[in-house]
């Protein structure tokens, strides 16, 4: 390396995380990130027609006190049992600076969703991925060897498949030296939530998100529930980062919106419905897939590649999510749509696979 290059022996490398794609196009149907196809509460309209842009000038609440408050009650927890931050890829990253500072590896799915490996490397964390099984499923055996630290979705993404809440005991039971962290992204299509776990078990930390059923993707919303002492050492990072992490703006309407229950069941029970009809009319079409209880379907056609059928779909603007992975490069995974948006899917589906 030449002198004046010296520096960058010095810098900290790491192999950045992939988002999905973010289209500039409006006319296209965008199924390739979970959104929410539906606004969100219209009482969050409300919240921004009536703000006052000269409360801008002031620092935020660095404890997001409105917004923590609004969600332990809709959780029934205490405000010293949530931790807020910017999206649960905040929450997430900031739960691995604290909770993962071992030499012994944190453990997650070789399947699983492709930020943690990112998060691991950029903060030197050890880790070993323990491989699905055939079906997709996690077997419980693997994570009950020494270890630093354990992290999974439930559902877990992109497959969609829900593991029981007995099973996510038995892994928390066996591991009280460690911290085990469920990523709920997805939780609120059907599955399980292992928040009735956390009183039980103080090493449980989950993790849940406004991005995917309550339609604010845009606004940077998750959180944390877990133990208080969970959540102080949460805090402790976080203040020693950055105080400032979410916008008034930000917590008004995530507070509004959290107290929309009506609405949010409404929306959910929509997603869900069309997820079911998804689930028929995807089989018809020849795919198969594991059973989903999230808000997508991770789908492999029996005779086309994966691959080709992304790439006929993209030329008609329907995008999906597609990984060039091992074990998963047969798989597209479909966020579930409007039933407008599905038909779209289905009748393009047609044509390419006729
Ligand atoms: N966890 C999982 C499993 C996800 O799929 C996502 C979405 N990419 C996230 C966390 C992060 O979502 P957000 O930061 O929008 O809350």
């Amino acid at each position: 390396m030449s002198m004046e290059n010296l520096w960058e022996n010095n810098v900290r490398k790491v192999i950045p995380y992939t988002p999905g794609e973010q289209p500039k196009d409006s006319d296209i149907i965008k199924l390739n990130t979970n959104e929410n196809p539906y606004a969100p509460s219209p009482k969050v309209k409300a919240i921004l027609d009536n703000y006052d842009i000269s409360k801008m000038r002031l620092y935020p609440d660095p404890d997001a006190t409105v917004l923590v408050e609004a969600i332990a009650e809709r959780y029934n927890v205490k405000p010293s049992q949530v931790f807020v931050g910017v999206g649960s890829d905040d929450v997430l990253s900031i739960a691995f600076l604290t909770f993962f500072n071992s030499e012994n590896p944190v453990l997650f799915p070789d399947i699983t969703y492709s930020f943690y490996d990112v998060w691991a490397d950029v903060y030197r964390i050890p880790y070993v991925q323990k491989p699905l099984k055939e079906d997709f499923r996690i077997d419980p055996e693997d994570y009950k060897c020494e270890n630093g630290g354990i992290i999974f979705p439930n559902p877990n993404a992109p497959t969609g498949c829900e593991e029981s809440l007995a099973m996510i005991e038995e892994i928390v039971k066996a591991n009280p030296s460690s911290v085990v962290i469920i990523d709920e992204a997805y939780v609120d299509f059907g599955a399980e939530s292992a928040l009735k776990l956390i009183d039980k078990y103080k090493n449980l930390l989950v993790i849940q998100t406004y991005s995917k059923s309550r339609s604010m993707a845009g606004m940077r919303i998750g959180y944390a529930i877990g133990s208080e002492k969970l959540i102080k050492y949460m805090n402790d990072v976080k203040f020693s980062i950055n105080s400032y992490t979410m916008t008034p703006l930000t917590l008004l309407c995530g507070a509004e919106a959290i107290r929309d229950e009506e609405y949010f069941q409404e929306t959910l029970g929509k997603i869900i419905d069309v997820r079911e009809y998804s689930k028929a009319r995807l089989t018809e079409l020849g795919f198969t897939f594991p059973d989903s209880k999230s808000n997508f379907i991770f789908a492999s056609h029996s005779t086309k590649p994966a691959s080709e059928i992304f790439t006929a779909l993209k030329e008609r603007k329907i995008f999906v999510r597609y990984w060039n992975k091992p074990r998963i490069n047969n798989y597209l995974r479909i966020s579930i749509g409007t039933r407008e948006e599905m038909e779209k899917l289905f009748e393009a589906l047609e044509e390419i696979l006729k």
